[in-house]
């Protein structure tokens, strides 16, 4: 029985897929109006783990993350940097497919764009406009909030009358809590600002319309679960719900939302400034590390991001990374059941709200376990289950590397291999100069130069190698 905490409700409950053998999820992808952050990357990580869970257990799975491809953030940056909306967007939504794919998520089943949804939005409008839920203004088409009863409902806000989205402020809205459906064209530049026919006049949907039509397409009036970040819950989530419910789609039967990456206290985030980018990261970190520290806490827990985070997560990759390199297997031998094939714990702690850190602690006492078994035909089991319990949570260093290595050069897929290998000597050596061990660390170097592994060290302790 697969247990999840639905946020709307506040409480654990079982996940009862409306279609019986497939889950239906729709999260919320991102805005592409700059590089990606690990705050913003953190929920395709959980999700992915939830997927992969999801599957293994004999769902099939209709999981569309959507791109924000017009947006007025990116048309303002279109706007600053005397581009275009189109040339920004296509850029960043390639950021964001390189670093999804960098930390090793899967494709989602579909990736619509919200620009090639214009139709669906606008007879969605229509919808609502028929159902008396929206009103024409001068400036724009408003979601009524007061016509529509239930509203705040998804937050627990229904009595909160000073609700508003700040972001879509306008004189003309009727009440403060409304917001844009359509927004009518008042600008200048079609380049940086996109303007789209509609039976109203010329001009670009709301941003929360795309979610609720995309979701129509893809997954139907009703579907399993939305997921997202959880400063997404308000507005954009509820006004999602409100669109749907208005038009009497069932919606989303569970929100799952995933805690935010901390930095000091404060949410990550590219206008604090402390939006740590994937990108940079991985010059200095394999990608794996970085999945781990994203993946490994619980998807509701907040993740306070230090400097130590990447070591953190390094030493305890250790035990896995060594495993691995310890140990032969075949792929053919793993068994795709449920029960047969990972342990009833970790089956357990997966079943109940995801919970990766407990499953992890179960595959690092299983890790320990493998080295004392003496009975061979028991160790090669045992190791196959441990094999299959990391490819669900998407921290088999091979897995890893091996997916690197598809979509690259040849001297690309070596470099990725030697990376995991030298990056656990390295470790070693940090350590060993950490308990002034000197003469272990200058051994584990000249080993390495040895090999023609040239070490640099910086001044903040990082270890760069070339060959
Ligand atoms: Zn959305």
């Amino acid at each position: 029985m697969q247990i999840i905490y639905n946020s709307a409700l506040g409480k654990k409950q079982e996940l009862i897929p409306a279609r019986s053998g497939q889950v239906s999820i729709y999260l919320c992808g991102p805005t592409v109006q700059s590089d990606p952050h690990i705050g913003h990357i953190r929920s395709a990580v959980a999700f992915d783990i939830i997927v992969r869970w999801l599957e293994f257990c004999g769902n099939k799975i209709i999981y569309i993350r959507n791109i924000t491809d017009i947006n007025d953030k990116i048309f303002q940056v279109a706007q600053q940097k005397k581009s275009s909306w189109w040339e920004i967007s296509s850029k960043y939504s390639n950021a964001f497919r390189d670093a999804y794919k960098a930390l090793g998520c899967l494709d989602p089943s579909y990736e619509p764009l919200a620009s090639a949804h214009i139709n669906q939005m606008i007879d969605l409008i229509d919808k609502i406009l028929q159902a008396g839920k929206a009103y024409i203004a001068k400036d724009g088409i408003y979601f009524d909030t007061v016509a529509y009863k239930d509203y705040g409902i998804l937050t627990n806000q229904t009595n909160d009358k000073g609700l508003a989205d700040e972001e879509d402020f306008s004189e003309y809205k009727k009440n403060p809590r409304d917001f844009a459906l359509w927004k009518f064209s008042a600008e200048a530049s079609q380049k940086a600002f996109p303007a789209f026919s509609s039976p109203w006049g010329e001009g670009r949907p709301g941003w929360h319309l795309e979610c609720s039509a995309m979701a129509k397409t893809y997954l139907g009036e009703t579907f399993d679960i939305h997921g997202g970040g959880l400063d997404l819950r308000f507005p954009h989530h509820e006004n999602e719900q409100a669109q749907s419910k208005s038009v009497g789609w069932g919606f989303a039967k569970s929100w799952l939302h995933t805690a935010w990456v901390t930095q000091k206290g404060a949410k990550m985030s590219k206008s604090l400034g402390n939006g740590l980018l994937v990108k940079d990261i991985l010059q200095k970190t394999s990608p794996l590390v970085l999945r781990f520290a994203l993946g490994s806490p619980h998807y509701r827990s907040q993740i306070e991001w230090e400097e130590k985070s990447i070591e953190n997560s390094q030493n305890a990759l250790s035990a896995i990374t060594g495993f691995v390199s310890n140990y032969n297997f075949s792929k053919n031998n793993i068994n795709k059941s449920c029960k047969v094939s990972v342990d009833e714990e970790f089956c357990e702690a997966m079943n109940d709200d995801f919970n990766v850190p407990l499953a992890l602690s179960v595959i690092y006492k299983q890790i320990k376990n493998f080295s004392n078994l003496e009975n061979k035909t028991y160790q090669n089991k045992l190791g196959q289950i441990i094999f299959t319990e990391l490819n669900i949570l998407g921290f088999n260093p091979l897995e890893f590397a091996n997916s690197k290595n598809n979509q690259s050069s040849a001297d690309k897929k070596t470099h990725k291999i030697l990376d995991i290998l030298i990056t656990e000597y390295l470790n070693k050596r940090s350590e060993a100069k950490k308990d002034k061990n000197f003469a272990k660390a200058d051994a584990i170097r000249q080993k390495l130069v040895s090999a023609g592994i040239f070490i640099e060290d910086k001044s903040n302790g990082e270890q760069i190698w070339k060959i």
